[in-house]
């Protein structure tokens, strides 16, 4: 079997058929066009070599046994667990796997669309109150139990000759709408982040919204990847909990990104009376998920922890983060919050020193929003889609394009017309004024 991209962007899969002759699929998603190719594949081995009675293992069965081996780490396999045990363990657990047919699939993958979620909002759920479930659960529901059957078909010989849960026709996932910070949002925080926390906050937050680097990608920065002379970073890892992960060469998010000037003197400052030499001490993980652990504070981190290890999610979020998003002030006032407790001020109001104003507060987002404050600012300030995408590192450029309507010009044709039809549309009203009158 062969894949490959085709000019229009597609992926062809090549398998050859017992005969000789090839047969060939082309598909928008390489993941679907690889499984069609398995599929094939093991079709045709099925007369050679497949023990037909191979697929009359049950699904549970051979879950549990793939299960036993996973390469995945905790929380991915605590998730699809709990994906089994709820959707996919009662339809389908008892089943021998080459009994269920695509059409069977298919009619349940319709009943998930018409079925409530049990919980809703951390809350359990009954009856009609509860919505039903998302596209993006029913996506994930599918591909949980897809996923057997492509490692059925991946064994040699394989052990079912089809997997009935490729190419369903599944609900179309809809993403909800970016939110980003507007520039004096950004500002209060920055400003509040200094007072709070020093500079250090301050600039990863600002590489954060400007360069749009991952928050991963800050936590695991480190001064090697930073060209000082040329203001460049070369993006090359992420700090994930379990480690730092390289990226490879081929991805776009392995990059080269630039700095603003006033951020890399930032950086600069904060290098003063460090070595920018030392060994990473960081804790690693491979992409298939093997550990290394790390050994003591790492030299090389741009922007460590208290302790000198690197900052992850929890203690960025709860230490730097809601702190300074909670306090931030559009006035530059102080909140409730950072002043003591016989400091008096007024419930809801801006007073002289201290503002409890809602109207004053910044917008609570995830850390998430640098990054999509990052590209949603230079979208809109008419910087091209592809060089957002390439300083972004987004891997497909659909993400991308989730900006397109913040472009300067995206909506002037639409404007054009209703400008035009405006202006024609008002003589005729003046006439009609004139007839009444
Ligand atoms: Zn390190
Ligand atoms: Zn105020």
């Amino acid at each position: 079997m062969y894949l490959r991209k085709l000019p229009s962007g597609k992926w062809q899969c090549t398998v050859r058929k017992p005969d000789g002759k090839k047969t060939t699929y082309t598909d928008k998603l390489k993941s679907r066009a690889k499984e069609w190719g398995l599929e094939m594949e093991a079709r045709f081995k099925r007369g050679e070599k497949r023990d037909p009675r191979a697929g009359e293992i049950k699904l549970s069965e051979w879950r549990e046994r793939l299960r036993a081996n996973s390469p995945l780490e905790e929380p991915t396999l605590a998730k699809q667990d709990s994906i089994w045990a709820t959707h996919i363990e009662p339809a389908w657990g008892s089943w021998p796997m080459n009994a269920i047919t695509k059409s069977e699939a298919q009619q349940w993958v319709n009943k998930l669309k018409v079925t409530r979620v049990a919980r809703y909002q951390g809350k359990d759920v009954d009856g009609e109150d509860a919505p039903f479930l998302g596209a993006a659960t029913i996506h994930e529901i599918v591909n949980t139990v897809g996923a057997l059957y492509v490692a059925a078909l991946d064994e040699d010989p394989p052990l079912v000759a089809t997997n009935p849960f490729a190419r369903l026709k599944l609900p179309r996932k809809v993403l909800p709408p970016i939110r980003f910070y507007e520039p004096e949002e950004a500002n209060a925080l920055y400003r509040t982040l200094e007072e709070m926390f020093g500079l250090q906050a301050r600039t990863l937050v600002e590489l954060g919204m400007d360069v749009g680097l991952r928050p991963g990608e800050n936590y695991g920065l480190h001064v090697d990847q930073v060209d000082w002379l040329r203001g460049l970073i070369e993006v090359r890892h992420v700090m994930t909990r379990y480690g730092l992960r390289g990226y490879p060469k081929s991805k776009k998010s392995h990059r080269a990104v630039p700095v603003p000037p006033h951020t890399l003197a930032a950086m600069k400052q904060l290098m003063e009376g460090r070595s920018v030499w030392g060994r990473c001490t960081c804790p690693k993980v491979t992409p298939d998920g093997q550990k290394t652990p790390g050994s003591g504070p790492c030299p090389g981190l741009m922007f460590p922890a208290a302790k000198g290890g690197p900052l992850n999610d929890n203690n960025f979020r709860q230490r730097y983060w809601n702190p300074a998003v909670e306090a931030a002030r559009l006035c530059g006032k102080l909140s409730p919050s950072r002043v003591g407790r016989d400091t008096l001020w007024t419930v809801g109001k801006c007073g002289t020193e201290v503002c409890d104003d809602p109207a004053h507060k910044i917008r609570r987002f995830s850390p998430n929003v640098m990054r999509h404050t990052a590209a949603s600012w230079l979208v809109q300030a008419g910087v091209p889609l592809y060089d957002v995408q390439a300083l972004l590192g987004h891997e497909d450029f659909a993400t991308t394009t989730r900006y397109a309507h913040l472009a300067p010009e995206a909506h002037d044709k639409i404007m054009g017309v209703w400008r035009r039809r405006g202006e024609s549309s008002a003589a005729p009203r003046e006439t009609a004024e004139r007839n009444h009158g």
